[in-house]
């Protein structure tokens, strides 16, 4: 099997198996094989190392994966592809391709069973429609995690690395940085896809914290202190907060740990840092 990541061979493939794009999958096949050299480069694939992809496609990045890893596992949900990358990759006895939707999967039972337990890399070009419940669900569910190396919408990279005071701010990069420290590693064009995606794309590699950069005595209620702040973005903070049903918190008690904070009466969610939703969590949660 020639290797793939050029568009020739990626076409000769598709013609092969009449493969149909999947439009509700997200499908952008990548056919650029610096692209691809970035992306094994960033997440610094080893030979010891196990590596989730999530969406393998055709398998253009999993046979890369493969010459690099111990031993990759590739969960592609559009059984269509499962006969192609039983082709593509039948040269490597190093992966295993299941077929399941990402977000159903047990990937902490996945680490533990593959790896011992021990930290995972994750490494893809994800299904846009998806990414965030992707990068959440492998953050929360305290998968033991190395590093996320994905493409994403150029857009959503940004949202994931910027702070306060920029419009791209909001609940995801919070959550982001708090779990981990987001880099940007190339920025890609549209002619490197097949078909081609209608925006700009980015690699962006999320090297897991080993301590949280923040003390936070109940991560369930910054989060939800978060989510509620971003859910009202053009209200005070003493009023987005106050409106969530979900927290319970009269507009008196949020203002008085605004104010006890030092921060103004009038201060908007939007311009708090992550240390800042550390110190509100904190002292709400000491008020009950
Ligand atoms: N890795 C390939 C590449 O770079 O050429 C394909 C990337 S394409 C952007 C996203 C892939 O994710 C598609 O193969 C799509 O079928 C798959 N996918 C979409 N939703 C999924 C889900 N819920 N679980 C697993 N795979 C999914």
């Amino acid at each position: 099997m020639a290797t793939l990541g050029n568009p020739q061979n990626t076409i000769a493939v598709l013609q092969k198996y009449g493969f149909q794009f999947q439009k509700k999958y997200g499908q952008n096949f990548l056919i650029d094989t610096h692209v691809l050299d970035k992306i094994i480069a960033a997440a610094g694939i080893t030979r010891e190392d196990y590596v989730l992809e999530i969406g393998p496609g055709i398998g253009t990045m999993t046979q890369y994966l493969c010459e690099h890893a111990r031993m990759v596992t590739a969960v592609e949900i559009d059984k269509n592809l499962i006969p192609i990358l039983q082709d593509t990759l039948r040269e490597y006895d190093n992966v295993e391709i299941l077929q399941e939707d990402i977000l159903k999967v047990d990937i902490p039972a996945l680490a533990q069973e593959k790896n011992g337990g021990r930290p995972i890399k994750v490494v893809a070009n994800l299904p846009y429609y998806i990414t965030t419940p992707i990068i959440m669900g492998l953050f929360e569910s305290h998968v033991p995690l190395a590093s996320i190396t994905v493409m994403v919408q150029k857009e959503v990279a940004d949202r994931m690395q910027v702070g306060p005071g920029t419009k791209d701010y909001g609940a995801l990069s919070l959550a982001v940085q708090y779990y981990a420290r987001p880099e940007i590693v190339a920025n890609v064009p549209p002619n490197c896809f097949m078909p081609r995606p209608k925006v700009g794309s980015a690699v962006i590699r999320l090297t897991r914290h080993e301590q949280p950069p923040v003390q936070v005595e109940d991560e369930g209620l910054m989060f939800r202190l978060i989510r509620a702040s971003f859910n009202q973005r053009r209200k005070t903070l003493a009023n987005g907060l106050a409106n969530a049903p979900e927290l319970g918190l009269s507009k008196e008690q949020v203002t008085e740990a605004i104010l006890e904070l030092g921060m103004g009466a009038g201060i908007r969610g939007e311009s708090l840092h992550l240390e800042q939703f550390a110190q509100l969590s904190n002292m709400i949660g000491k008020m009950f």
